[in-house]
């Protein structure tokens, strides 16, 4: 392992080589590889996750360049998932990628999420979200959901077994939008703090946002932190499930 790359985290007073290690044994699922998603799996490999697969069944557009940050003129056309393996791999050739150019179904996520440390949630639609819930709560694979528009998002942490799941928070699907609005910067705020989470919950540090919300509105520059419950009946985590 290249200490000297780590070296600035390493020296986080609880981090040591020890939980860097943790790390490098560690695999994360990007769903998505948009706004979120390009964010977050730039920052995992620059952290130094073993190993991080991305799913992504699309093709970059000149749309996604204002926050698909993996995404660069020349990747107009080309798939997601392959330009973003390229530079995660320019980045951190120690991280290994592995791609999946896949829409994410009730048939394939078992498989696509299968022995994963961590999930981060980078889908723009609540229908392939609630798929990733109800497998990562069957699986027990923590779950970082994040959910951003204009200038504001909400996120929070589904530690099966633990706090509510996604279904507990939201028990009817939100209307979908097919082309939402946003500035490149939300997403990236709320990418960052995806990465966090599942940095954290790797490595054993700190407190996850388990049974709480946070809800930041950029425009305003509020951040609020609000306690969701565990449904005892929910379908999906809930004990008759
Ligand atoms: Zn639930």
């Amino acid at each position: 392992m290249e200490l000297e790359r780590y070296d600035r985290q390493i020296r986080i007073s609880e981090w040591g080589v020890e939980k860097q290690k943790k790390l490098k044994k560690a695999k994360v699922v990007v769903a998505g590889i948009g706004g979120l998603g390009g964010l977050a799996a730039l920052y995992l490999t620059a952290a130094g996750i073993g190993k991080i697969v991305l799913i992504d069944k699309g093709k970059f557009e000149l749309s996604n360049l204002n926050r698909q940050i993996l995404g660069w003129k020349k990747d107009i056309g080309r798939f997601k998932v392959e330009a973003a393996k390229e530079k995660l791999e320019e980045l951190n050739p120690e991280t290994k990628i592995e791609t999946k150019i896949e829409e994410i179904t009730e048939e394939n996520v078992g498989s696509l999420i299968e022995n994963a440390n961590v999930v981060v949630d980078g889908m723009d639609n609540w229908k392939t979200r609630f798929i990733l819930n109800k497998y990562c709560v069957l699986k027990k694979i923590p779950f970082v959901h994040a959910g951003v528009s204009e200038f504001h998002g909400q996120i929070t942490t589904i530690m099966p077994g633990e706090g509510p799941c996604l279904r507990c928070i939201l028990p009817r699907n939100p209307p979908e939008k097919e082309k939402i609005p946003v500035v490149g910067v939300t997403p990236a705020l709320f990418a960052s703090l995806q990465a966090m989470e599942a940095i954290k919950i790797i490595i054993g540090i700190g407190k996850p946002l388990v049974g709480k919300m946070l809800f930041i509105d950029g425009k305003e520059m509020v951040f609020e932190t609000v306690r969701v419950e565990k449904m005892p009946d929910c379908p999906i985590c809930g004990e008759k499930s």
